[in-house]
């Protein structure tokens, strides 16, 4: 998140003057770097920033700078699902939330206070005194969701989605076969794990499947349903312009 860097400059050199661990030039230059980036980097992604300035540092450096850093409260470390971990600015009194795109990693940052109330009072509801949280919404962003068909052979959906049968396709034998599973075309579907490779978890009203790839292949699905009605048509735009933090994006 932007903020006032160069009073942290300020901050830092005066920190890395006084601990006495050496090394305060190079230490300086990736500090400058880290600062200069508004993005959540992973530690080889900043690696390949600070040789973009002209700095080979080996990357054991650079994590123990990192992390020093996380300790002292300039920087935060995160790990977002099925990503490698990532840093960001950490800025004191400052606060946001972030949604992480399942298919391009793409994250963006966000803050809404009715939900940052909301949440402390639930905790509160629950006689729990609340002092910290993770709010991370993983999901399609808006271009990976223009990206893909309406129509999606179920082997590519993601986990967690919510999806509706459309059409069954292949054989008649493949068609009666997945009839006699109990797929039926208009069926909604909850898409419980698919890591891409071996057989898909759904839940199928009460019952849980595991279908194997070949069968996926050959239900077509329609994708985020619940999405669209809900945020999507038509109120795609009014959905955009109810933000109230400057959504910025990542990566
Ligand atoms: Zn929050
Ligand atoms: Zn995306
Ligand atoms: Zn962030």
């Amino acid at each position: 998140m932007t903020n006032n860097n160069s009073y942290e400059k300020k901050n830092f050199r005066t920190l890395i003057e006084s601990d006495g661990i050496g090394r305060v030039e190079d230490r300086l230059n990736i500090i400058d770097a880290f600062l200069d980036t508004e993005d959540h980097v992973t530690l080889e992604e900043f690696i390949s920033l600070l040789r973009d300035r002209g700095f080979e540092y080996d990357s054991d450096f650079v994590k123990m700078c990192l992390n020093r850093w996380v300790n002292q409260g300039f920087a935060q470390k995160k790990t977002f699902e099925g990503q490698p971990p990532r840093y960001e600015h950490r800025h004191l009194g400052k606060h946001h939330d972030h949604m992480i795109c399942t298919k391009c990693g793409k994250i963006i940052e966000f803050s809404d206070n009715d939900l940052e109330i909301m949440q402390e009072r639930i905790a509160a509801e629950n006689g729990f005194h609340m002092l910290q949280h993770k709010m991370e919404i993983y999901g399609l962003c808006d271009q990976c969701l223009e990206e893909r068909d309406v129509l999606t052979p179920l082997s590519r959906a993601k986990g967690g989605e919510e999806v509706i049968i459309r059409e069954m396709i292949g054989e008649k034998q493949d068609k009666a076969r997945l009839i006699s599973m109990g797929f039926r075309s208009g069926d909604h579907i909850e898409v419980i794990n698919n890591n891409g490779e071996g057989r898909i978890i759904v839940g199928h009203g009460l019952i849980r499947l595991a279908i194997d790839r070949d069968s996926a292949e050959k239900i077509l699905v329609d994708l985020a349903p619940r999405r669209r009605a809900r945020y999507f048509y038509p109120g795609r735009r009014k959905f955009r312009n109810r933000k109230r933090w400057p959504f910025r994006r990542f990566r």
